[in-house]
Parts: structure tokens; C-alpha cells; sequence
């Protein structure tokens, strides 16, 4: 290993220019080194666990326009969709009977009456149809505090909300911004998850047009900032149609963002150690093993697509996305074997809670108990 990248990767704490560093290292020999750090920190913290969660797609419904989406508002292409209670609770079933333990609630955002009630009251069917054994991830977008606290008290308990970067000029680069609804909100809408109580989960896209590696290096910052407690992030994967697609012509080849995501994601395990990362479908969409590298780069959560088949293919927020017309037995027991190829193990009936979050409220605990004596 060159004496420099092993000087930092020694270091306590990375700096800034320690992170673009690791980030900018090319050399696929030092790349390997970086992973191989990364992946026995995730070994040594976490043991070699991999939990899933049961991804629904509830709706591709949505009241915003992000410039690089699919399915944006904007978009009259797209055939919209929103699954029936029977269809969200028959896909948790199948979670829970295979013991996934966890499930995620995907949604393009709105915040009306009627969307924020079939929300809640899903939430109380699932877990009163699982005796309250399943876990519950929502990705719905930004919200009031009263939203989130009312999808809290009935069983929610993580939310992820991707800031999808961090850098304010790119992200209006990349959203439609206005008074109401831009990157002050959404970051306030991180706190208010926070606050709620959520285990609270955020990302970012990675080869974004214009995006540069002091960004990245910026993100991952953040990441430790914010004090997240699971990271869902990925490469950059362009739509066709899409406001942002005029600059396909600038972007990294789909390769070096697939390599780039795998280092940020081990970079950030560097930093972070007890944190829940996920290894995204967005990795599987460059490469057919995607996923699984991910783990190997320090990742610990994958998340099978259990949406109704039927709906699958009008989720594309982004092109060449797999596993639209694959049942979840084919999926399940593909990621079963190349998960034991890999020495892992799926950690079925657990939900896997990020254990950073529960570190940080015992430490809370401590000081209040210390300033007390
Ligand atoms: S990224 Fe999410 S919020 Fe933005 S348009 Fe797509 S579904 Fe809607």
C-alpha cells in the first residue's frame, strides 16, 4: 500500500483532504485496500449479518418533479399506480412468512389528507396482521412533524430521506426548487425525522452531472455531522426523458460510478462503523453482482423488491433498473447463495436496527445521568 494512503487509513479521524484522497485513489490494487479496511471494520462491528428489507413500492404517485426522476410529477408517460391495502399487506405477508423481518414503504411524495391517512392506517394493518414483528422503513419524502409523529406512533420506526447531495448550487441544479420546498426543507425535514425519533437514514446519488469529488468528500462529512444512523446511496443512473438527461454527455461512464459508489461506500464505513448501509439496486442495475460487492465494500442491508410484479416496471426511477419482471423466490434464494459464497450470513427474523442509533441514545443517557450526579 503507497506509505500515504496507509498513513490515513491509520488516522482516528479523516479530514476533509484525507476523504478526497481515498475518494480520488484510482489504482484498483489501493482501491482493493480500502474495501478490505472497510470490510473488517464491518466484520469486527457488526459481524458478517446481512438483514434484508422487503421493498414495497407503494406509488409512483408524486407531487414533485425532481429533474433526474422517472417518475416525476411531470412526466405523462408513466402508467400511475397505487397499490391496494390487499396488495401492500399480501407483499408484507410474504416478509413476514420469510422472515424478513423489515420491510420499506416506498412513495412518491404527496402530503394530502388521504395519502397521509392510507399511510397511517397501513401502518396500524401491518402491525397488527405481523403482532407487531415486522420492522417498518418509510420513504415518503418530506413531511410536517405532525405527519411524521403520527406515522411514528403508528409503528414507523426508521425513515430515510436522501438529500441526494449535499452541495446546495447541484442540488438546484437538479430540483425544481421554490419558497416552500428546496434544500433548507428537506434538511429541516432530516432534524424534524430526528427529533420525531426515527432511525433516520439519508443518501445521496454518486456521479451526478457537475458533481465533483470535494462534493462527495462533502457528503460523507455530513453523513458524520448529522450523526445519520443508515446511509442508502448509490451511483448516479441516468433516465431517458428527463430534464437532467441533457447532460448525459458530461457523465463518468456507468463503470467508474459503479466504483466510485463502492469506495464512498467504504470510506464511510472507515468513518462510521456501527452505522446500517445499504448496498443499493442502483449497484445491481451497473453490474449482476452489484449488490453483493456493495457488502464486500462495507455494506450490511440489501433490499429484495417485493412490490407486486405487475407495478414493478412502472417504478422506474431510473434507467436499466433489475429485477422488474423477477419473482421474489428467484431473488431470495439467488441472494441466499451468492450471500453464503460470500461467508455472510442473511440475518432472517432480525429486524437489524442500526446500532449507532442505540450508541448514541445510551450516551445520551450517560451524560443526562453524569450531569445529574
Ligand atoms: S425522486 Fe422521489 S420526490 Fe422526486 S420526483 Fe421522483 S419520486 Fe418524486
Amino acid at each position: 500500500m503507497k506509505p500515504r494512503l496507509h498513513k490515513i487509513l491509520s488516522k482516528k479521524k479523516f479530514e476533509k483532504n484525507d476523504i478526497v484522497e481515498l475518494l480520488s485513489e484510482t489504482d484498483s490494487v489501493e482501491k482493493n485496500k480500502i474495501r478490505q479496511k472497510a470490510y473488517s471494520i464491518k466484520r469486527k462491528k457488526l459481524s458478517n449479518a446481512v438483514y434484508f428489507r422487503g421493498l414495497i413500492e407503494y406509488s409512483n404517485i408524486c407531487s414533485r418533479n425532481c429533474f433526474y426522476c422517472g417518475v416525476r410529477a411531470g412526466n405523462t408517460h408513466v402508467n400511475r399506480y397505487q397499490l391496494s391495502d390487499k396488495e401492500v399487506l399480501e407483499a408484507v405477508d410474504y416478509a413476514w412468512k420469510n422472515k424478513f423481518a423489515s420491510i420499506v414503504i416506498q412513495s412518491g411524495e404527496r402530503k394530502d389528507n388521504d395519502f397521509v391517512r392510507k399511510i397511517d392506517n397501513l401502518l396500524k394493518k401491518i402491525k397488527q396482521n405481523t403482532n407487531n414483528e415486522i420492522g417498518i422503513t418509510l420513504s415518503c419524502g418530506e413531511q410536517s412533524e405532525e405527519t411524521y409523529k403520527k406515522w411514528f406512533e403508528s409503528g414507523a420506526h426508521r425513515y430515510l430521506l436522501r438529500i441526494e447531495t449535499t452541495n446546495e448550487k447541484l442540488f438546484n441544479k437538479i430540483h425544481p426548487v421554490n419558497e416552500e420546498v428546496n434544500f433548507a426543507s428537506r434538511l429541516k425535514a432530516l432534524e424534524l425525522i430526528k427529533k420525531t425519533g426515527y432511525q433516520t437514514g439519508t443518501g445521496v446519488m454518486i456521479g451526478l452531472p457537475f458533481q465533483l469529488i470535494d462534493d462527495l468528500a462533502n457528503d460523507l462529512m455530513f453523513f458524520k455531522d448529522f450523526d445519520i444512523d443508515m446511509v442508502g446511496m448509490g451511483p448516479y443512473i441516468e433516465c431517458n426523458n428527463t430534464p437532467l438527461s441533457i447532460h448525459n454527455n458530461i457523465l463518468q461512464p456507468l463503470n467508474e460510478r459503479f466504483e466510485l459508489s463502492l469506495l464512498m461506500i467504504s470510506v464511510l464505513r472507515i468513518m462510521m462503523k456501527d452505522i446500517n448501509i445499504a448496498s443499493s439496486t442502483a449497484l445491481q442495475a451497473i453490474h449482476p453482482m452489484g449488490r453483493e460487492k456493495g457488502l464486500l465494500a462495507g455494506a450490511n442491508v440489501i433490499m429484495p423488491n417485493i412490490t407486486p410484479l405487475k407495478h414493478r416496471v412502472d417504478y422506474l426511477l431510473y434507467k436499466y433498473k433489475p429485477g422488474t419482471n423477477e419473482k421474489c423466490d428467484t431473488v431470495k434464494s439467488r441472494l441466499e447463495n451468492n450471500i453464503k459464497l460470500l461467508d455472510e450470513e442473511i440475518a432472517y427474523g432480525k429486524w437489524g436496527d442500526s446500532k449507532h442509533f442505540f450508541a448514541k441514545r445510551k450516551n445520551k443517557f450517560n451524560s443526562a445521568t453524569q450531569s445529574e450526579n
